[in-house]
C-alpha cells in the first residue's frame, strides 16, 4: 500500500495502470525534497509530486541536530545560513504548522594559538551583518553559568543562533507544499531515470512509471546510486556518524548555549527533555564510509558513549553528573569538500541534484528550496550564485575552499 500525506490510503497501481504524469518529480522526502517542492509549489511550476521510498525525514533529517548557526568559513555558505534562519525565525508564519525555533546562541571555543584564523572569520561574518563577537570568560559565565574556559582557550559568541525541530520542519513543508496542491507519495522507491536519448522522460519506481519532464534528485546518502544509472558520478559517499544524549542533572539550570567546541573535537546543544545531545566536531565520518546506505548500525557504539561525556564535562563539569541516556547512528552525505552539489546534472536534458549536506546541510533547506525553484523556473539561481556548488568543480580540481582552519564547521 502507498501512503500519501494526510491522504487517504491508495493502493498499489497494478502493472496496467496508467503511468501517473506530472511536470516535476522530486526525489526524496528528506528537508531538501519537502522544501524545494513547498518552493516550486509556491511559483506555480507545474503539477509537483514528491517520491519518498519509506517516510518523510527517513534519512539524515529526521535524525539531525538541526543546530542553525551562522559561523562558516566562506561567504556563500555564511549567506545560505544568514538567508534560512530568517525564514526559521518566523517559520510558523512563512510556512505554516507550528514555530520550530529555539534561539541559544552558539559559543565557539578555540584554542588560544588559532586566535588570528577566528578573528579573521568572524571579521568576515561582521562585513556579512552577523552578529558576532569574541566573549571574555566572564561575559561566557553571564550567557551560559555552566561553561567553563581554561585559560588557553578562547571563545565566540554568535547570539542568533538556535536549533530547530527536525521533524516538524519537514512535516511542514511537506504539509503547505501539499495544501499549494503538491502531491507527496510515500513508500514509492524510484529505481531508474527514463531518459529518451538525453531528455529526462521521467522515473520508474516500483509502483510502475511516473511521466515527467524535469527530475530533482533529493536523495541524500543514497545520491551516488541513481546518478550511477545515468552515468553521472555523484561525489557522494553516506558515511556513519553519531550522536550521544545525557540528560542533564537537576542542579544545571536551564540556560544552555549550542557549542562548536573545537577544543574537545565535540559539538553540543541543548534538546528536549533536558537533554544534552551531542557528536563529533572532527570530522572523522569519512573513516566510516557506509555501502549500503539501507543498512548500517544505527545504534551508538557503547565504547564511543564515555569519551564523549568526559569531553562535555569538561566543558561543563556538571555533566559528570548526568545520566546516559544512550545515543544513535546516522548517516551524513559526504561530498570531497564537505560541500553540496546544486545543479543541473551534465550532458542531460532536464535533471537536477540537491545532494551531498555533508553533515551541515539542514540550517541552509529553506534558501536551497529557493535557489532550486529559481534554477527550475528561471533557468538559473538568483538569490545568490551558486556557480562555487557545481558538479564539474571536482573534475575541474576547484573544489569549495576552507581558509579556516575549523573549516569543518562547513
Ligand atoms: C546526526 C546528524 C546531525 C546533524 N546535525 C546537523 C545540524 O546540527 N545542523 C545542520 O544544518 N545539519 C545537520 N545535519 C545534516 C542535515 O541533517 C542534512 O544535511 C540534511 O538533513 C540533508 O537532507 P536531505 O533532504 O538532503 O537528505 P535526507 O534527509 O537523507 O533525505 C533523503 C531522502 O531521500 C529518500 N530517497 C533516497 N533514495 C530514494 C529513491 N530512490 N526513491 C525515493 N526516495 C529516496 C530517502 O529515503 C530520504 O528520506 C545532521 C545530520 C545528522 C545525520
Amino acid at each position: 500500500m502507498r501512503r500519501d500525506v494526510h491522504g487517504p490510503t491508495l493502493p498499489v497501481k497494478s502493472d496496467n495502470q496508467m503511468a501517473v504524469n506530472c511536470d516535476i518529480l522530486i526525489v526524496g522526502g528528506g528537508v531538501m525534497g519537502t522544501s524545494i517542492a513547498w518552493h516550486l509549489a509556491q511559483r506555480r511550476a507545474g503539477r509537483v509530486v514528491l517520491l519518498e521510498k519509506s517516510y518523510l525525514g527517513a534519512g539524515s533529517s529526521g535524525k539531525s541536530g538541526a543546530i542553525i548557526r551562522q559561523h562558516y568559513s566562506n561567504r556563500l555558505t555564511a549567506s545560505m545560513a544568514q538567508k534560512s534562519l530568517r525564514v526559521f525565525e518566523h517559520f510558523d508564519d512563512a510556512v505554516g504548522g507550528p514555530p520550530v525555533f529555539t534561539r541559544t546562541g552558539l559559543v565557539v571555543v578555540i584554542n588560544e594559538k588559532d586566535k588570528a584564523g577566528l578573528e579573521a572569520n568572524l571579521a568576515m561574518q561582521q562585513e556579512l551583518g552577523i552578529d558576532v563577537r569574541l566573549v571574555s570568560a566572564q561575559v561566557l559565565a553571564d550567557i551560559d553559568p555552566n561553561a567553563r574556559l581554561a585559560e588557553d582557550e578562547i571563545a565566540a559568541f554568535e547570539a542568533e543562533a538556535g536549533y530547530v525541530e527536525a521533524v516538524q520542519v519537514v512535516a511542514s513543508y511537506a504539509e503547505a507544499a501539499r495544501k499549494l496542491g503538491a502531491d507527496i507519495r510515500l513508500g514509492v522507491e524510484v529505481r531508474q531515470v527514463a531518459r529518451q536519448g538525453n531528455k529526462i522522460v521521467g522515473v520508474e519506481t516500483n509502483e510502475g512509471r511516473y511521466n515527467a519532464g524535469c527530475v530533482i534528485l533529493a536523495t541524500g546518502p543514497w545520491a551516488a546510486q541513481l546518478g550511477h544509472e545515468l552515468g553521472v558520478k555523484l561525489p557522494v559517499q553516506a558515511c556513519r556518524t553519531q550522536v550521544a544524549l545525557y540528560r542533564r542533572p537537576p542542579d544545571f539550570g536551564r540556560r544552555a548555549a549550542i557549542y562548536a567546541d573545537f577544543v574537545q573535537g565535540l559539538y553540543f546543544k541543548p534538546t528536549h527533555g533536558e537533554m544534552i545531545h551531542a557528536g563529533s566536531l572532527a570530522g572523522e565520518e569519512t573513516n566510516h564510509p557506509v555501502d549500503d546506505p539501507d543498512s548500517y548500525n544505527e545504534a551508538a557504539d557503547g565504547a564511543w558513549l564515555p569519551p564523549v561525556r568526559q569531553r562535555l564535562s569538561r566543558r561543563y563539569p556538571a555533566m559528570h553528573r548526568s545520566y546516559g541516556r544512550g545515543g544513535y547512528g546516522a548517516l551524513y552525505a559526504i561530498t570531497p569538500d564537505w560541500h553540496p552539489i546544486l545543479d543541473k546534472l551534465p550532458g542531460l536534458d532536464g535533471i537536477y541534484c540537491s545532494v551531498g549536506f555533508s553533515g551541515h546541510g539542514f540550517k541552509m533547506a529553506p534558501v536551497v528550496g529557493q535557489l532550486m525553484a529559481e534554477l527550475i523556473v528561471d533557468g538559473q539561481a538568483k538569490a545568490l550564485d551558486i556557480g562555487p556548488l557545481r558538479l564539474a568543480r571536482f573534475d575541474e580540481n576547484d573544489p569549495v575552499k576552507t581558509p579556516y582552519s575549523y573549516g569543518v564547521m562547513g
